[in-house]
C-alpha cells in the first residue's frame, strides 16, 4: 500500500466539532474563545528515514524536528502555542547528546515563544525517533487550508526550493563536490519554518489556499489541487532557485527547474492567491515579511487535480520521483 492508502484506513467519521480532520497540514478543533480555532499537528523523524545521526548534530536535529511541525502550523495562517516532545532513545546514545539536544529544543522553544508542557521518553532497541505534538492558535477569520484554491488563482511559493534535496545528494554521494555544497547541506540540515510569513498571508483574504511544501513543490501541488478539485499549470522557469543550486544541477547534468520542483523538505509555503490582488499582496509581503511573493502558475478549468507543467512555453513531462515512504 501506498502512503497515502495507508493513512486512508485510518480515516473516521468526525462530529461538527472537528472543524478539520485528516488530510490538510493541521487538524482544526475548538479553540480558546468563540472567534479562534486551535490548530494541532505531529510530524515525526526517524533515524535512517529522515537523518543519519553521524551526519546531524543533536542541536540541529533539535531544531529541524521543531521546525518542520511549526511550517504546518505557519501553512494554517496560525500562530505556535505549546509543544508535547516524544522521544525514543537506544542505549548507545551519550548524555552529552541528550543534553545538547534538550538545551537546543528549549532554546528553540524560547525564541519561537512556545511553551514545551509534555511527552514522552522511551528507550528504543536501535534508533533515535523524534516526535513533537505542536499546538496553535488562530483567529477563525484568518485560517487557511488547502481547500480554497479557484479557478483563475495564481499559485505562489514564498521562497527558493530545491536546495535540502541537493543538500541530501550531496550527504549521501560522499564523492559529489559543488561549489555551493556548504550551504545546499544547510537547507537539509537547518530549515526554518515560514512562521511570520503564514501568519501575515493568513490575515489577506487575497491568499484562498495555503500548504508548507515537505515533499516538493509537484507532490504538495497535487495535494491542494486533490482538496480544492481543482488543475493547474505550473511554468517551471518561473520556480525560484539559489545560484548554488544552479552550479549543483550544471554540474549533475540536471535541469534545475525540474530538480527544484520535485525537491522535498524545502519549508516554503506554496499559496492560491485571487489574481486581482496579486500585485498589492506581493508589495504588501515585500513590506512586512521582506522577501518575494513569486508566482509559479495558475489554477486551471478542470477538477483531476492534475498538474500541467511547462518550460519555456513548451509542454514538459515530470518525471515524478518525489519521495514515498511506502514503495
Ligand atoms: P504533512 O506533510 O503536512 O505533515 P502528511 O502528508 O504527513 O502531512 O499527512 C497528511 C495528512 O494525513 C495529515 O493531515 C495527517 O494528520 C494525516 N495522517 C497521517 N498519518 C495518519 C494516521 N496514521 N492516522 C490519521 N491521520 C494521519
Ligand atoms: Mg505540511
Amino acid at each position: 500500500m501506498k502512503e497515502s492508502e495507508i493513512i486512508d484506513l485510518f480515516k473516521m467519521k468526525t462530529g461538527e466539532d472537528v472543524i478539520v480532520g485528516p488530510g490538510d497540514d493541521c487538524a482544526v478543533l475548538p479553540g480558546v474563545s468563540f472567534d479562534q480555532y486551535t490548530v494541532v499537528t505531529t510530524d515525526m523523524l526517524i533515524e535512517g528515514t529522515h537523518f543519519l545521526k553521524d551526519q546531524i548534530t543533536a542541536k540541529q536535529l533539535a531544531k529541524k524536528s521543531l521546525a518542520v511541525n511549526l511550517s504546518d502550523i505557519a501553512a494554517m495562517g496560525a500562530q505556535p502555542t505549546y509543544v508535547f516532545l516524544s522521544l525514543a532513545l537506544p542505549k548507545e546514545i551519550s548524555d552529552q547528546w541528550i543534553t545538547e539536544f534538550a538545551l537546543a529544543f528549549k532554546n528553540e522553544c524560547l525564541r519561537q515563544n512556545i511553551t514545551l508542557v509534555g511527552g514522552d521518553t522511551n528507550r528504543s532497541s536501535n534508533l533515535i525517533v523524534v516526535n513533537p505534538v505542536v499546538h496553535g492558535t488562530v483567529l477563525k477569520k484568518h485560517l487557511k487550508t488547502r481547500s480554497g484554491a479557484r479557478k483563475g488563482d495564481l499559485i505562489c511559493v514564498t521562497g527558493p526550493v530545491g536546495d535540502s534535496r541537493a543538500g541530501l545528494r550531496l550527504l549521501q554521494v560522499q564523492s559529489l563536490t559543488s561549489p555551493g555544497s556548504d550551504s545546499l547541506i544547510k537547507a537539509h540540515f537547518e530549515p526554518t519554518a515560514q512562521l511570520q510569513e503564514g501568519f501575515f498571508l493568513g490575515r489577506e483574504a487575497a491568499v484562498t489556499a495555503m500548504m508548507d511544501v515537505s515533499d516538493g513543490v509537484a507532490a504538495d501541488l497535487s495535494k491542494l489541487l486533490k482538496s480544492s478539485n481543482c488543475e493547474g499549470s505550473i511554468q517551471l522557469e518561473k520556480i525560484p532557485v539559489s545560484s548554488e543550486l544552479k552550479d549543483f544541477c550544471c554540474l549533475t547534468k540536471q535541469n534545475v527547474f525540474e530538480f527544484a520542483a520535485l525537491g522535498g523538505e524545502d519549508y516554503v509555503l506554496l499559496l492560491t492567491v485571487n489574481e486581482n490582488n496579486f500585485l498589492k499582496l506581493q508589495s504588501d509581503f515585500r513590506s512586512e515579511c521582506g522577501k518575494d511573493l513569486i508566482c509559479i502558475g495558475k489554477i486551471t478549468d478542470g477538477s483531476s487535480s492534475k498538474v500541467s507543467y511547462f518550460l519555456n512555453g513548451q509542454n514538459y513531462l515530470l518525471k515524478n520521483s518525489s519521495f514515498e515512504h511506502f514503495e
